[in-house]
């Protein structure tokens, strides 16, 4: 097997344009195409010892019988974005669904389905994306598959990827773990990347740009685990936003949630463009922002260990488990007003992730 090393940046897409700009249906086909995009590609790219054995599943050896297993499928529009990229999302989205269950990530799939005309630069491009993010976490791609769908059938490009993480300590974490009195502690400001998104797609233009949040934070969460920081549950805050995350905690958990309206961060100009658009900052997704439940008094503990990481330098507390009704989540205000948060219904951010 050929394996590229150094900058894959730096390195022309290795099949050759002339002959293929785009993507064509023989690409999927099973023959020499798809061998030759597999072995050209993918192979050189995704690189390490399991893929190479070039087998129809992978064979792993996982350190332990405690395991995190997830999937996701990541349809964007558009494939680029300030901040991000499909493929980036592809690597980051699961992993960070791993990292919510305590997940020390170890191995991805990749499957992309790829519609007809595609531009072959733009596949490498994304490819190029997916191995930066899997090397700087530290998982091995190590099975995948590549399905070709004909011109009008699909958009562009879409990729399914699934996870597999060890699980190396003895809480339970989940939402029936968290308790009343339970602090809940979020690693920034919210709503940037579905605005991000939103801002593109509207050709909304700010004097800041806007850019997605999309980040892996198993590292945070690993260092909270390190440090003996007992989590009752983790939720990132993808589609829906905080609100959904929360209120499906709530729901799970059978508790009540109130948090404090002033303490939610939201960028100026996330809060601008949600204002034109008519959302509401709350049902915005995120891509690198989970909210953490721990007990009232390991909540500074928990907070100084996030804001000692890049990625959570903003944390801060915003509300609580509280005794009240079962399965609601309640914004309080400075002067004592209360709402109680709602899931959006219907579709808001189509082709958000
Ligand atoms: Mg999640």
């Amino acid at each position: 097997m050929k394996t590229l090393a150094g900058d894959m940046n730096s390195l022309q897409c290795p099949i050759p344009l002339d002959d293929y700009p785009q993507v064509v249906m023989a690409h999927g086909g099973g023959g020499k195409l798809t061998h030759q995009l597999i072995a050209d590609m993918f192979q050189p790219l995704f690189a390490n010892d399991i893929l190479q054995n070039e087998h129809d599943g992978a064979d792993l050896i996982l350190p332990g019988k405690h395991i995190a297993f997830t999937t996701d499928s990541h349809v964007i529009s558009p494939l680029f974005f300030p901040g991000g990229d499909i493929g980036k999302l592809a690597v980051y989205g699961t992993l960070n669904d791993l990292a919510m269950c305590g997940a020390r990530p170890l191995y991805l799939s990749l499957s992309f389905i790829l519609e007809e005309g595609l531009p072959m630069a733009t596949l490498w491009k994304v490819a190029q994306s997916i191995r930066a993010a899997a090397l700087e976490v530290g998982v091995k791609i190590v099975t995948g598959d590549t399905k070709v769908i004909n011109r009008n059938q699909g958009n562009e490009l879409f990729i399914n990827t699934t996870g597999i993480g060890a699980i190396e300590h003895k809480l339970s974490i989940r939402p029936a773990s968290i308790q009343p009195g339970d602090a809940i502690i979020i690693n920034g400001d919210i709503g940037r990347h579905g605005m991000a998104i939103m801002a593109t797609r509207e050709g909304l233009e700010f004097e800041t740009e806007i850019t997605s949040d999309c980040a892996p934070l198993a590292g945070l969460v690993l260092e909270l685990l390190k440090e003996e920081i007992p989590i009752h549950c983790m939720r990132d805050l993808t589609r829906g936003g905080l609100a959904s995350a929360l209120i499906e905690i709530a729901l799970t958990a059978g508790k009540h949630i109130t948090l404090s309206d002033e303490s939610i961060p939201v960028l100026e100009q996330v809060k601008g463009a949600c204002e034109i658009l008519g959302l509401d900052p709350m049902h915005v997704a995120n891509e690198g922002k989970f909210v953490i439940f721990v007990p009232r008094k390991a909540a500074e503990r928990t907070l100084q260990i996030i804001k000692s990481q890049t990625l959570g330098k903003d944390a801060c507390k915003i509300g609580e488990v509280t005794d009240g009704q079962p399965g609601m989540v309640v914004l309080e205000n400075a002067f004592g007003g209360k709402r109680i948060v709602d899931m959006f219904s219907g579709e808001q951010l189509p082709r958000i992730c």
